[in-house]
């Protein structure tokens, strides 16, 4: 395969039950931390980041509130964290954030804004590239009046299922909100996925959002973590919202330095990770009772006969090959995976179906 990064030299082992290596399709957090990110985890300067005092988180979050072009940013262990503190910061109890009905904040987050936050969801339609319509949007925004909760903030999420959303729409969704008095968030869990697959800067990539949540343990490839950027006054409130959570850590440098290395070294190279999934969507494409989406960036998902799911898993771990198979069969690149595994993989998928 001709690209500028080295597979051989990205690709680490799997560590999965019994030692030996699997190919694991299943998610990008799966990737073990290369072995220059665990060197700069070990040599990494640390301190009591609950002072402020750790070198290393405050390189991380100078690094990253410079890169997304905000005035801060908070580390923190998880995305859900880091999305709920936002959620949070923008809004209080009363308040309601506009929110799709895909979006992971609202679906997958445990209902942390309404459990923790006292914030109520206004769940919106996803489109199908994963937009909500504008006029949904403008419809749902209420009115200053007493029956109703105040609507505060839209949260967006790019990539949403893999796709990312139209820049032209961010733009008028973002300024809609703004005009109409609401703070923007956006779920950018792959925001590095989404600016790389259109060739643009990071910065250009979150224009138009309040506060970014960002995680560096998925296509990344850290271990650990995931970054909130937004204004000064916003992270300091989220500051405080991190330590009620759980969240303020000690000598979280040691994790820090795999984040700073993950956003230093590994967002160029998830170009790779978008042409193996373009590259394996073609070949189970020619498997004539697949149905196979067409990926924007590191995400496919296969719709087969109900019956084959059972037969194709077990023919699949024979071979060492890890699939997320509910609700739909589910593939996702990223660093430790080569085009050889995957040449593999698309080997076992032909067999299956005999083609
Ligand atoms: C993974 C993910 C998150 C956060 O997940 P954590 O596992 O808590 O880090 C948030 N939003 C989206 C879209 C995600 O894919």
């Amino acid at each position: 395969m001709s690209t500028a990064y080295p597979a051989a030299a990205s690709a680490q082992p799997s560590a999965a039950p019994g030692g030996a290596r699997w190919i694991d399709l299943r998610s990008d957090t799966v990737t073990q931390p290369s072995a220059a990110m665990r060197e700069a985890m070990r040599s990494a300067a640390v301190g009591d980041d609950v002072y402020g005092d750790d070198p290393t988180v405050n390189a991380l979050q100078a690094y990253a509130a410079e890169t997304f072009g905000y005035e801060a940013a908070l580390f923190a262990p998880s995305g859900t964290q880091t999305n709920l503190i936002a959620l949070l910061a923008h809004c209080g109890r009363g308040d309601e954030y506009l929110v799709g009905q895909d979006a992971h904040t609202y679906k997958y987050e445990g209902g942390g804004a309404a459990v923790l936050g006292s914030i109520q969801p206004q769940p919106l339609s996803n489109q199908p590239d994963g937009s909500i319509a504008l006029h949904d949007i403008e419809a749902a925004i209420k009115p200053h009046d007493v029956h109703f909760a105040r609507s505060k903030l839209l949260a967006l999420e790019n990539t949403i299922g893999g796709k990312v959303l139209p820049p032209q729409y961010v733009q008028q969704a973002t300024a809609l909100a703004h005009q109409r008095g609401l703070a923007t968030h956006l779920d950018g869990a792959r925001i590095c996925n989404a600016a790389v697959r259109q060739g643009i800067t990071l910065r250009q990539a979150v224009q138009g959002f309040d506060s970014v949540s960002v995680c560096l343990s998925k296509g990344l490839g850290a271990p650990v973590g995931s970054v909130l950027c937004g204004s000064r006054q916003l992270i300091e409130e989220g500051k405080r919202w991190r330590k009620m959570l759980g969240g303020g850590m000690r000598q979280a440098g040691i994790i820090a330095a795999a984040g700073l290395y993950a956003l230093q070294n590994n967002v160029q190279r998830l170009a790779e990770d978008h042409a193996n999934a373009t590259w394996l969507a073609a070949e189970l494409a020619k498997i004539g009772a697949l149905q196979v989406s067409t990926p924007q960036t590191n995400i496919l998902f296969v719709t087969m006969p109900r019956d084959a799911c059972q037969g194709l898993n077990a023919a699949l771990a024979a071979e060492r090959i890890r699939v997320s198979m509910a609700p739909t069969l589910r593939l996702v690149t990223h660093l430790d995976v080569t085009r050889a595994d995957l040449e593999q993989v698309a080997a076992v998928f032909a067999h299956y179906f005999q083609q």
